[in-house]
């Protein structure tokens, strides 16, 4: 099959691979959609964290079941699937939380075994979610980024009635605030680039004076960090959902002004199995719209210009198809 292999950091080529074989429980899903998120450019840019050498990047996926593993329940031919990128334990104190990110065994899809930009992931059966027939594969694959963006609220205690300040207007911060909105919230946004505002759904930057209860910096950037702080109210959350470069992670923080409002420092990275079930049920209602942010759509030929938009931050969600 062909899939964008990385073998280098700093560099990927498109390649003519094996066919993967799905191993016992696991079956083969022929990828449908691929959704290309800035994480994909950072790991092939600069690597990151999770990431195992060679790898076909892409944990946001959607596709068709076509093969099963030795032992893999037969009923999951033909059907077509969501990916949960994560494959956990299920049995360690974090699991059995229901907090299957933060199993020391987490093994993602992408980053410590291969992912979507290629014809063909294989994954665990336990991974899949079965779409509703009148979820398409493209709304679906937006799932992803959107669970991270609850599991992030859920951490974050958001509550109906409560204000939610994102900063950054791009694809994940556009996800958190319609999440926010669709989970009662009153949802702002951060956002010097007046298309992205406007993407955003339209919500307002937030008014002088006005401050709020849970702050999610969407961009990797010190400054956002910073200026969320001081914008929570009393009890306000600020929630650490983006990574910084390593060299920016270090920052000095005012800590009275935590101390004396009683505010909350929440860090948030990832989403479980569950998360996904939640997403695909809030696309499906078009409880959070998703279609309005797809801007590009590339073959897999194609990964190079999908990479220089995220680069050039010119597109929104882009997809690729393999
Ligand atoms: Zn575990």
């Amino acid at each position: 099959m062909i899939a964008a292999v990385v073998r280098h950091i700093g560099s990927f080529r498109i390649e003519q691979v094996p066919d993967p074989v799905p191993a016992a429980g696991e079956v083969r899903v022929k990828v449908a959609v691929a959704g290309l998120c800035r994480t994909d450019l950072k790991l092939i840019e600069v690597g990151h964290r999770d990431l195992v050498l060679p790898r076909i990047p892409a944990e946001e996926v959607t596709g068709t079941v076509d093969a099963l593993g030795p032992g893999t329940h037969h009923d999951w031919l033909g059907k077509r699937v969501y990916v949960y990128p994560g494959v956990s334990c299920g049995a360690c104190p974090p699991c059995l939380a229901r907090a299957g990110n933060l199993c020391a065994q987490m093994r993602i899809m992408g980053f410590h075994r291969d992912g979507g930009f290629a014809a063909y992931v294989t994954t665990p059966a336990a991974s899949l979610i079965e779409l509703a027939p009148d979820l398409d594969f493209e709304s679906a694959v937006f799932a992803e980024p959107l669970s991270c963006c609850l599991n992030a609220l859920e951490l974050a205690r958001l509550s109906c009635g409560e204000r939610l300040g994102v900063w950054g207007a791009g694809p994940a911060g556009t996800l958190m605030a319609r999440a926010g909105t669709a989970r009662g919230a009153i949802s702002f946004v951060m956002e010097s680039d007046p298309r992205r505002c406007l993407l955003a759904g339209g919500q307002q930057a937030l008014p002088e004076g006005i401050t709020l209860d849970v702050a999610v910096p969407a961009v990797g950037a010190p400054e956002a960090y910073h200026d969320a702080l001081h914008k929570l109210a009393p009890r306000g959350r600020l929630v650490l959902f983006s990574g910084l470069a390593p060299a920016a992670a270090c920052q000095s923080v005012d800590f009275n002004a935590l101390h004396y409002q009683e505010r909350t420092l929440v860090g948030a990275y990832g989403c479980s199995y569950r998360h996904g079930v939640a997403a695909l049920a809030l696309i499906r209602s078009g409880q959070v719209k998703v279609a309005d942010l797809i801007s590009h759509r590339l073959p897999l030929s194609q990964l190079e210009q999908g990479l220089e938009l995220v680069r050039q931050r010119a597109g929104m969600k882009i997809l690729v198809y393999p």
